[in-house]
């Protein structure tokens, strides 16, 4: 039987993936959560898991509390969710938020077995060493997030020598249509809002902000090994085209789908098969158009600041993404207006440009840590001055 660990499984993912697994067909080996214990805990004795991890040291308790007399393992803490990773299993969902799901990342790419990376921090931060780590112990990474698989799919039977181009798509997010002077103004609950996708709370606030985008360019270039010229972004507002690639030839492939995370994730389950999906099928004669813009640079800063990150390389995209972590949490908590992350994340860079500490030709795991841990703080520092 096919042994499966998902990391962030109480989260969006972590529950549209077990929604593709049926109890008993295959093995759970590793369930980790956050503070949704009850979720957690059901989760795990309805898939019979050996392990269920929580993030927090102070729910251990309560974890094992609701998995009493059930048989599953408890455990908590951020080491607890590294060591996890070492539990054998053939195939392994990565699907933390944020940085915080690097280091279960690269853990799991020591066992030479699949990947599954729902989890874009990680080649933010760190793609390199990432990449390298899965190279050296023959680990498969199967990108999840939907424009990758998009690209990975369209990719299939290609030489990358003929690809021109990748085009990746963006709805524009919940604030798409909000005035530009009136942006300032707009709330977690307005950003928080997706018009087409169903997701985390995090990343429905990234996608409005267009750091999501800007986090998948990157994303892009590492994990496809593209210089930034060759990436481009267009604003699709109704998500059903999720990435297209043009090649030397002047064909452009593009991958079309309801936005549903199921289609990246099944993808990813079945692969290099293809297999029933359970999602809802595109009728394109009531579809009847699709769309494009240019994203305006006013409206999405962070698509320029993300390209400044693709140039630069080294440690930059551990600030990048440390920052706009930051600026998240800030605007979340109502201490920095939406139109203020753009700014914070900017200075930051700026900030730890001037230090010089950011070009290391190659990455260790401490350089990338600490590095986020710096660009948090600055961060903080710089956000009452903004
Ligand atoms: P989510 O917030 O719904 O779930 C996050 C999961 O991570 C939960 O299980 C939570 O308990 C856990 N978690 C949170 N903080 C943690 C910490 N400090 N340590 C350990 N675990 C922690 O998030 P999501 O939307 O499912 O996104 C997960 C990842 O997938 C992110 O990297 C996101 O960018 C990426 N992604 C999500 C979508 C989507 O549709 N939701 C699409 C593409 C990519
Ligand atoms: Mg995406």
């Amino acid at each position: 039987m096919r042994r499966i660990s998902i990391f962030g499984a109480t989260g969006s993912i972590g529950q549209n993936t077990l929604d593709l697994l049926t109890p008993g067909s295959v093995k759970i080996v590793v369930l980790t959560g956050g503070a949704n214990i009850a979720r957690l805990a059901e989760d795990a004795i309805r898939f019979g898991a050996d392990l269920a991890v929580t993030a927090f040291d102070d729910r251990l308790a309560d974890l094992r509390a609701a998995l009493a007399g059930s048989g599953v393992e408890a455990a908590a803490g951020q080491g607890a969710l590294a060591d996890a990773a070492d539990c054998p299993a053939d195939w392994i969902m990565s699907a933390i938020v944020g940085s915080a799901g690097l280091v279960p990342s690269l853990r799991a790419a020591r066992h030479g077995t699949t990947l599954a990376l729902a989890n874009k921090e990680s080649l933010v931060c760190a793609g390199p060493l990432l990449l390298a780590e899965a190279h050296r112990h023959g680990t498969t990474i199967l990108p999840v997030d939907s424009e990758h698989s998009a690209v990975f799919q369209a990719l299939v039977g290609e030489d990358m020598r003929a690809v021109e181009k990748v085009i990746i798509t963006g709805s524009g997010g919940g604030l798409r249509d909000v005035p530009l002077d009136r942006l300032h103004d707009a709330t977690p609950e307005q950003a928080g809002t997706h018009p087409n996708w169903d997701m985390g709370a995090r990343i429905t606030v990234d996608s409005a902000s267009m750091f999501n985008k800007g986090m998948e360019l990157i994303e892009t270039k590492e994990f496809f090994g593209l210089p930034a010229s060759k990436i481009d972004t267009v604003i699709h507002p109704q998500s059903l085209i999720h990435a297209l690639v043009q090649f030397d030839d002047g064909a452009l492939m593009a991958h079309l789908g309801a936005p549903d995370m199921r289609h990246a994730i099944g993808y990813a389950l079945n692969w290099p098969d293809r297999a029933h999906v359970p999602v809802a099928r595109l009728d394109l004669a009531e579809v009847a158009r699709l769309d494009f813009h240019a994203p305006d640079p006013a409206r999405y800063p962070a698509l320029a600041i993300a390209r400044g990150v693709m140039e630069r390389g080294g440690l930059s995209g551990a600030v990048f993404n440390a920052a706009k972590e930051a600026a998240l949490d800030l605007f979340l908590d109502r201490d920095i207006r939406f139109t203020d992350m753009a700014p914070l994340v900017e200075r930051t860079l700026e900030g730890m440009y001037a230090t010089g500490c950011l070009d290391a030709a190659t990455l260790n795991l401490d350089m990338v840590l600490q590095t986020d841990r710096q660009a948090r703080d600055v961060a903080r520092d710089i956000a009452p001055t903004l």
